[in-house]
């Protein structure tokens, strides 16, 4: 794509998350957009980051080390894919915020390796409410255990919840599962007196209605970048 159209679907990107804002009730300024850069190239990030974004996503630590070393460090680059233990120290402290926390042997291994690097991890809990076999993110049901742990590791800091609902053609039939992580977290934050401030939920398809059930944080790529693999 060209590099004036990025930045136009951007500009439009951020102006639709304004008015869902608005339409929930809530400040524009609550939410913030991670641009999901992931097999789009270090020039198409370097394009946004020069119209004013700052948070891109990715999901392939190889690619997005590759990425981290050839770009600006003023980019804040946050870790959105499936996180292999055996990754883990290429990582941590390395990424402003690692979101698919979704295991206690996974949050075992980021506490472990920020404490031998002597830095404190920002991490989210990826919840799989549907219990899709086939996805990543922990059950509810085993949700305390973990959460428990989060809450005793000195050297992360849990900052909220998030989510990858089922996929649905029409996004109004996710609205039910944004709900619902949101009342999650007002439910966590009661009983382990934390402020877990991050709700990172809402996509190309559906982070309108995302936003407008409480995301702070969309994950949007396609709409900003195109097609993965076109380029
Ligand atoms: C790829 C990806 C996204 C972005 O998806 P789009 O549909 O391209 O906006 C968001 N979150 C996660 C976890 C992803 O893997």
């Amino acid at each position: 794509m060209q590099h004036s159209d990025i930045i136009e679907r951007w500009r439009e990107v951020l102006g639709q998350m304004a008015q869902a804002a608005r339409r929930g009730g809530r400040e524009p300024d609550h939410v913030r957009l991670l641009a999901v850069s992931k097999l789009h190239s270090a020039q198409d990030i370097l394009t946004l980051f020069q119209a004013g974004q700052t948070m891109f996503g990715e999901n392939y630590v190889q690619e997005a080390l590759g990425k981290v070393a050839l770009l600006p460090g003023e980019i804040s680059w946050h870790f959105i894919g499936h996180l292999q233990t055996n990754k883990v120290k290429n990582v941590v402290g390395r990424f402003a915020l690692v979101h698919g926390v979704d295991s206690l042997k996974l949050a075992r291994s980021l506490q472990g390796q920020a404490a031998t690097q002597g830095v404190v991890q920002d991490v989210l809990v990826q919840v799989n409410l549907a219990g899709e076999t086939q996805k990543s993110g922990i059950l509810e049901a085993e949700l305390p255990e973990l959460a428990e742990f989060l809450a005793a590791s000195p050297s992360l800091r849990w900052q909220g919840l998030m989510l990858m609902p089922p996929f649905f053609d029409d996004p109004d039939r996710a609205r039910p599962y944004f709900a619902r992580l949101r009342d999650l977290a007002e439910t966590l934050r009661a009983s382990f007196g934390l402020t877990l401030p991050e709700l990172s939920m809402g996509m190309t398809g559906d982070f309108e209605a995302a936003i407008e059930e409480g995301a702070t944080l969309v994950r949007i790529g396609t709409r900003i970048f195109g097609e993965r693999g076109s380029n």
